[in-house]
């Protein structure tokens, strides 16, 4: 064991179809996965054809490495982890890893029944070809391991072996990642965030597509409690884990709820409590240099969000300014599923007074039409409201 230092290799796809920006990409992963694997005994990451290799000091524990790689797996632009061993570029030493690194991956998969050794050599200055490093190394495995089948296609668990220039990488735990990009390839989003089920997930999607994210609450406070504001700050730490929330705001929106509900007809107030939000949001979009809002709504899931009623809430914003809905066609169970996943549904569910819930009119509009929108709007010192929320809004949750 003395001369097998941990690693951990981070495979990407998408990351590899972005041609002569690749090395920004991968660059990006890098940075953000040393922002977010501090707590764990990193050495350093390197960039090798093609993945990252994370490098761990010397004496850290199965356990802790396979950590490690579980919380690398969840990070946007992740396709796939396996865990392994750097070792001598030479047959003893590979084989000696090769046993080492399938009996972690044996554990970890009591189940497994089969392996396969798949080798490569990134240079030609090593004398053995791969056909025969699979062969060596295979016989090595078979003694070590007699109960597991050798088979080609379809094994529970494949070996890597990967000889480099002035040394090899052996690895067989291999973990899906959750694919996507590196959050900051795509620019700033605005994420209206609620304490509800929805909104987590929807940031969470387009973290994964490259956004750098950045909440914003709206609170009943002082017309109710703060609890959903704490909600909000749990589910960004949630979030935080992966890399996928940069900050979040929360505006203290209650009076300006109750200000609207006193004049506007009640089947109109959601319409428009939503708007001033979404005005809000993009005011704080302009301060932060955000591209677009990103809402939690599906299609049709209760009564105000039907494809008009998101029409004349995209009126409130310029409309070069795109407004993402990246749940807008996705079921509430499958919603339900990824809160679960992601972990932020138990705190989702939690009861929490936002603003929403207050001053609920009976039946809300589900055919806005922007005319009688406007109309009710029309004696709002809204520009004066805008200013004032964004005013308050404060930042009560930062990575990092
Ligand atoms: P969620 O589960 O995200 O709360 P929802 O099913 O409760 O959504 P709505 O209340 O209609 O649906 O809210 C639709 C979207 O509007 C939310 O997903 C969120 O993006 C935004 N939103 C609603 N309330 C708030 C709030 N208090 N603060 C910030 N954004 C909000
Ligand atoms: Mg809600």
């Amino acid at each position: 064991m003395s001369d097998l230092q941990r690693i951990i290799l981070v495979h990407y796809h998408e990351i590899g179809l972005k041609g002569h920006n690749r090395a920004s990409f991968e660059m990006r992963l890098l940075r953000n996965l040393e922002g977010l694997l501090g707590a764990f005994p990193l050495v350093t990451i390197h960039r090798i054809a093609g993945r990252l290799l994370v490098f761990l000091k010397e004496g850290t524990g199965y356990e802790e490495a396979n950590a490690c790689a579980d919380a690398i797996t969840g990070v946007p632009g992740v396709a796939r982890v396996s865990c392994g061993f750097k070792c001598l570029r030479e047959m003893g030493p590979m084989g000696c890893a090769a046993v080492e690194a399938l009996g972690e991956a044996l554990a970890h998969d009591a189940a497994a029944d089969s392996f396969k050794v798949s080798a490569r050599r990134n240079h030609t200055d090593f004398p053995i070809d791969s056909m025969q490093m699979n062969r060596d190394i295979g016989a090595v495995l078979c003694e070590a391991y007699p109960q597991l089948a050798v088979r080609m296609k379809e094994p529970a668990v494949t070996v890597g072996v990967e000889v480099v220039q002035n040394a090899a990488y052996v690895y067989a735990r291999s973990i899906r990642g959750i694919g996507g990009l590196p959050v900051g390839s795509a620019g700033k989003l605005v994420c209206l965030l609620s304490s509800g089920i929805d909104s987590p997930v929807a940031t969470w999607r387009m973290a994964r597509r490259g956004g750098t994210c950045i909440g914003v609450h709206f609170s009943g406070r002082p017309q109710t409690s703060d609890a959903s504001e704490f909600l909000v700050e749990d589910i960004a730490r949630v979030l935080a884990r992966t890399g996928c929330i940069a900050k979040v705001y929360v505006v203290p929106f209650g009076d300006y709820q109750r200000e609207i509900s006193l004049v506007v007809p009640p089947s109109l107030r959601i319409i428009i409590y939503r708007r001033l939000m979404f005005r809000v949001a993009h005011a704080i979009a302009r301060r932060e240099r955000a591209r677009g809002l990103v809402t939690g709504e599906s299609l049709g899931q209760v009564a105000s969000q039907t494809i008009e009623n998101m029409a004349v809430t995209n009126a409130a914003v310029p409309n070069d300014f795109p407004v993402l809905r990246p749940l807008c066609g996705t079921d509430k169970l499958e919603i339900i599923d990824e809160a679960k996943r992601l972990g932020t549904f138990d705190i989702s569910s939690q009861d929490a007074p936002d603003c929403c819930t207050l001053f609920m009119p009976r039946s809300p509009e589900t055919h806005a039409k922007l005319a009688d929108v406007e109309a009710a709007e029309a004696d709002l010192p809204l520009q004066q409201w805008v200013e004032e929320l964004l005013e308050a809004a404060e930042v009560r949750f930062s990575a990092r």
